[in-house]
């Protein structure tokens, strides 16, 4: 299997409520080197830790469930960026799912990195930005730190949460 073909991933979580509106189908992808202090999945970090699991496998898993929409959590799914662009590009090709994904890069980090960016025309709502020990907030809905922004990208997904910012597209 090429790297685009496989994700190592912690777990999948199915019609999870707790990733984004709705019921979910949750992919926590394994390997993370923002380290923030302060992290709610450690563990996450070492790619030792997770297993490789096949794009097919997770788009069928994702497919079986006809009303579960999907989001891409860890660890850090732009660290495997290759692989989930062309997972969230079958979801969005072959279904009409929305996707929501959590990174620790800001999105104006990864707008500056094509290798990083060529996910963005996939995702509909990005959640960005590293976890803020100093600042962090039980209250918030789908962010641990206030830093962190719910950016939408696609109209698709209408909910609007506290946090979520008026998109400022590039130039
Ligand atoms: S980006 Fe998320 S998973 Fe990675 S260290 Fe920060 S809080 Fe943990």
């Amino acid at each position: 299997m090429r790297e685009k073909d496989k994700i190592c991933i912690m777990e999948v979580i199915e019609q999870t409520m707790a990733d984004g509106p709705g019921l979910r189908t949750s992919i926590y992808c394994a390997g993370c080197y923002h380290k923030c202090p302060g992290c709610h999945n450690p563990q996450s970090w070492d790619m030792k830790n997770g297993h490789w699991v096949s794009v097919d496998d997770l788009l069928d898993l994702i497919k079986s469930d006809e009303f579960s929409n999907v989001s891409f959590s860890g660890g850090d799914p732009f660290y495997q960026v290759d692989a989930f662009t062309e997972l969230a590009r079958r979801i969005k090709e072959e279904t009409n799912k929305t996707i929501w994904c959590w990174t620790g890069f800001t999105y104006e980090e990864i707008l500056a990195d094509e290798h990083l960016a060529q996910m963005l025309p996939w995702i509909d709502v990005l959640v960005d930005g590293p976890f803020i020990l100093e600042q962090r907030d039980t209250t918030l809905l789908f962010r641990g730190s206030p830093n962190q922004r719910i950016i939408h990208l696609t109209p698709e997904e209408e909910d609007i949460i506290p946090g979520t910012v008026p998109l400022v597209r590039p130039r």
